[in-house]
Order: structure tokens, then sequence, then C-alpha cells
């Protein structure tokens, strides 16, 4: 039997990178997926098509608007009566030292990646409760962990996401939900893409098992926080990082 076999599990942002490697390895293993894109809708039609099983559909929402999760969710209620598991991965950088750092670039960074996070947590973790039963993964960064020069922004949504995650996971516990984290490294996606070679180089020489990750690594982390196999770890952070952090 499949380790997720049987089981309806939301993610947000599974139409690219990261998201949409943890959308079709669910799928794999069994989940019936709801994933969603913010803009490109054809880069979400692919990931669709190429989905083994049935019973998934994917919809466009903004995570950092409350008006759009609350219609995503009244949606997803429409077909399923129960929601087993949730992956908040929608996330964005806007790179730029502090100084220079616009306010608006802050916010879009904190909305997206910490509002988002929490707007969506919320609304599922009453589904959940209900249920008393539910897991929840939040994608985080190393970069929460460590900090790094020119991303003030994003190492504070991801820092925060943590620390709201695990207390989440404390409110939550005895109903039986559970909430944890995978925190990558650095991935090869988009978000890695745009790097120029020597960032690339720097980055290489941090990693101790020499390698940059991928999508894959992450998919595997998030699928077992998500199956019964992880069933009695909260508020924990699974770190998929080739080394570059220990916590
Ligand atoms: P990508 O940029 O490749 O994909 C981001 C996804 O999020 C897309 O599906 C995008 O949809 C969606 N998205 C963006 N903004 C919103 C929004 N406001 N509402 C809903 N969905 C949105 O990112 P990655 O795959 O690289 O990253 C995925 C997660 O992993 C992020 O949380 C990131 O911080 C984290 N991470 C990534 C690392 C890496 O090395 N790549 C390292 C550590 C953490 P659309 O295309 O339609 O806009």
């Amino acid at each position: 039997m499949k380790s997720l076999q049987g089981k309806k599990i939301i993610v947000t942002g599974g139409s690219r990178g990261i998201g949409s490697a943890i959308v079709k390895h669910l799928a794999e293993e069994g989940a019936q997926v709801c994933f969603t894109y913010s803009s490109r809708e054809e880069a979400a039609q692919e990931v669709a098509k190429s989905l083994p099983g049935t019973g998934h559909f994917f919809l466009k929402m903004d995570v950092a608007s409350e008006e759009s999760v609350n219609s995503a969710i009244e949606q997803i209620s429409a077909k399923w009566a129960e929601v087993d598991g949730l992956v908040n991965n929608a996330g964005i950088t806007k790179d730029q030292l502090l100084l220079r750092m616009k306010t608006e670039d802050f916010d879009a960074v904190i909305n997206t990646n910490l509002r988002g996070t929490f707007l969506m947590t919320k609304a599922l973790t009453k589904i959940m409760m209900k249920a008393r039963k539910g897991s929840i993964v939040n994608i985080t960064s190393v970069i929460g962990q460590t900090g790094n020069p020119g991303q003030t922004n994003y190492a504070a949504s991801k820092a925060g996401t943590e620390a709201f995650s695990k207390s989440v996971a404390l409110e939550i516990a005895s109903r039986n939900v559970r909430v944890n984290c995978v925190a990558p490294g650095f991935i090869a996606t988009e978000m890695t893409h745009v790097l120029n070679d020597d960032t690339k180089k720097k980055i290489l020489e941090q990693i101790p098992m020499n390698s940059i990750g991928e999508a894959l690594d992450v998919a595997k982390a998030v699928r077992f926080l998500l199956s019964d196999d992880s069933k009695y770890i909260t508020g924990h952070t699974i770190n998929v990082n080739g080394g570059m952090f220990m916590s």
C-alpha cells in the first residue's frame, strides 16, 4: 500500500519548482492533491496533466490575501469533506541590502511567506481539529536559521514561520493535528537559477555534501511528515541542506 493512499492534501504554490515536485511525489504516493498557483496558469495545467491517479485539482489563489484564501477554502470544502494534509510551500524572495530595501519589498515577502502560512494554517486547522486528524508541513529555509546578507525580509519570514509552527503544534497536538517544517538548503529551481555563477560557486563552498539539492529531496521529507510514518512527530524541522547547517 502506498504511504499516502486515500489522503487529501493541499499544496500551495504547486505549479513550479519545489511545489510541483511535492505535488507529483504526493500523487505518486497515492494522495489526492489540490494545489494552487498565483499567476502562471499554464504551468499549473502542465503539472495537473502529469499527475498519476484521479481526484486532483488546482486553484488560483494569492496566499497573502485573506479574501483569496477564504474563497479557495470554500471551493475546496465543496469538493472535500475532510482534508488530511496541508503544505505551505508558496514563497517569494525580494533580495536587497537592508539600507536599500524598499518597505513594500519587505512587506511583500512577509505577507506571502509568513502571513500566507498563517492564513492557510488557521483555515485548515479548524477543519483538521474537527476531524481530529491532520498534518501541516511548512516549507522554511536554511536562511531562516543562519541569516543571510541581502535577505533580511526572507530570513525573518522563514524564522517567523518556524516559531509560528512550533507554537501552533503546541496548541493543537492534543487534537491529533501535527505541525512540522522542512527547511531546504539550496535547491535547483527558478529561485536559485537566477543567481550568478560567482554566487553559486560561493554557495557550493558552504555545502559539505558539495552539491545543490533536488526538489525531490525536499518532496520526500514532506511526504514522510504527511504520512502516518511520522505520527508521533510534531513541532520539528527536518533540514534538507546537504549538511549546511545542523540545528
Ligand atoms: P518558485 O519561485 O520556483 O515557485 C514558487 C511557487 O509559489 C509558484 O508555484 C508560485 O506560483 C507560488 N506563489 C508565489 N507567490 C504566491 C502567492 N502570493 N500566492 C500563492 N502562490 C504563490 O519557488 P521554489 O520552488 O524555489 O520555492 C518553494 C518554497 O521553498 C518557498 O517557500 C521557498 O522559500 C522555499 N525554499 C526554496 C529554496 C530553493 O533553493 N529554491 C531553498 C529554501 C527554501 P506562480 O508561478 O503562479 O506565481
